[in-house]
């Protein structure tokens, strides 16, 4: 009993100790300059969860590059892999809707809707959806990101990404974010679509088929995303302040 009581001694007494030194350490002095946001020391997009949706899949195809013959759903899952690996150095959580040649479900509808389902699900902040173009002339090309017309975030989002897509990839033609009627905006979360280039081009074509553009396209996109939520922070500071 006495040396239970003992320990329980020197326990109380760290305990008091640690207590004392908390009441008695000075304040920190409050910075001339404000403290970097927490988001920026730790990555910019620490703690945010994005989801990735690697377009098409399975018996749905997408486009296909004419000259390689390569369908547009594996572009897309290489760009989704390279821009889930980037998101995740900067903290973020990613939730990809696949990661392998899958569908939901060979109803369109279906399909999307179970993707839209699993950004729900998962409570994604943001939602990022890859896509290849195509068009009837070879000539169009560029990158091109989409919004639902009304979602003022979604815009933001969209501007960002556009704007580090033609800074970065200096593509011949610079474009500007649309407004666009796809059914994976429809989520009420800051949501775009990204056609990363033209199949249909076949310079694009040939860029977007190695690796090193995939990356540079990740890049831009992540550069883009960090961007836009950047902005969000300051302008969030800036309300508090
Ligand atoms: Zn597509």
């Amino acid at each position: 009993m006495r040396n239970w009581w003992k320990g329980r001694k020197y326990i109380l007494a760290a305990v008091c100790l640690c207590l004392l030194a908390g009441a008695v350490a000075p304040r920190p002095a409050k910075p001339a300059v404000p403290a970097k946001p927490v988001q920026q020391a730790q990555g910019v997009l620490q703690g945010i969860t994005i989801l990735v949706d690697a377009g098409h899949g399975g018996t749905d195809g997408g486009a296909i590059a004419p000259h390689s013959g390569t369908p547009e759903k594996e572009l897309n899952l290489k760009v989704a892999q390279a821009l889930r690996d980037e998101l995740e150095k900067s903290g973020a959580r990613v939730i990809m809707t696949r990661d392998a040649d899958m569908e939901y479900s060979r109803n369109k509808r279906a399909d999307l809707t179970a993707r839209l389902d699993l950004a729900r699900q998962e409570n994604a902040a943001l939602l990022v959806s890859i896509h290849m173009n195509e068009y009837r002339s070879q000539k169009e090309s560029g990158p091109q990101v989409f919004y639902r017309a009304g979602q003022a975030q979604s815009r933001l989002l969209a501007g960002a990404i556009q704007e580090a897509m033609v800074l970065e990839l200096k593509p011949a033609k610079a474009r500007s974010a649309m407004a666009g009627d796809y059914f994976i905006l429809s989520l009420d979360i800051p949501s775009v679509l990204v056609e990363c280039g033209f199949l249909s081009n076949p310079a694009e074509e040939k860029l977007l088929l190695t690796e090193d553009y995939q990356q540079r396209v990740a890049q831009a996109i992540r550069d883009g995303i960090a961007d836009y939520v950047s902005l969000q922070i300051v302008e969030t500071n800036t309300v508090i302040d």
